[in-house]
């Protein structure tokens, strides 16, 4: 029987005043961006980092340290590209995504389409196998208070 594996990812990034920002891969115009180190796509975080802990390979932070002069301003599709080697390498490829981002704004709804097809032609499997779901806390919070953008993944690994 084949093993199959699950893991999950959490990332949270601050919202600060800018031309925009990157969900899984795909850039929202508008006034604000996301602080980071790398590109701070909160998303390919998360993702990233539940494909690692499927095969318990650390963290992103682990592989890709936020101190090192060369991830700086990198694509966050480095990282993820990184994670679904590593994961093949020890026989595991992805089955389905499944992501949760909690923000105020932007709204996820109407841009869903384009970031499923983003995260389709990074991670190589179909759009049936990719979910995104975009939710709010209420206004409470600093999600509610539009402070930062949270992302939950969850994925599936089977062995190839
Ligand atoms: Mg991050």
């Amino acid at each position: 029987m084949k093993e199959i594996r699950i893991g999950n990812g959490f990332d949270v990034h601050k919202i600060i005043p800018g031309e925009g920002l990157y969900l899984g891969g795909y850039f929202i115009e508008g006034p604000i961006s996301l602080k980071g180190h790398s590109d701070a796509d909160v998303l390919l975080h998360a993702l990233t980092d539940a494909i690692l802990g499927a095969v318990a390979e650390g963290d992103i932070g682990m592989h890709f340290p936020d101190i090192d002069p060369v991830n700086k301003g990198r694509a966050s599709s480095d990282f993820l590209e990184f994670a679904l080697n590593l994961a093949g390498a020890k026989g595991f490829s992805l089955v389905n995504i499944d992501i949760t981002v909690v923000c105020e704004r932007p709204k996820i709804a109407p841009h869903r389409e384009e970031i499923r097809s983003q995260l389709a032609a990074l991670t190589g499997i179909s759009l049936e196998r990719i979910s995104v779901k975009g939710t709010t806390t209420e206004k409470l919070g600093f999600t509610g208070r539009g402070e930062g953008v949270a992302a939950w993944a969850s994925v599936l690994l089977s062995e190839v």
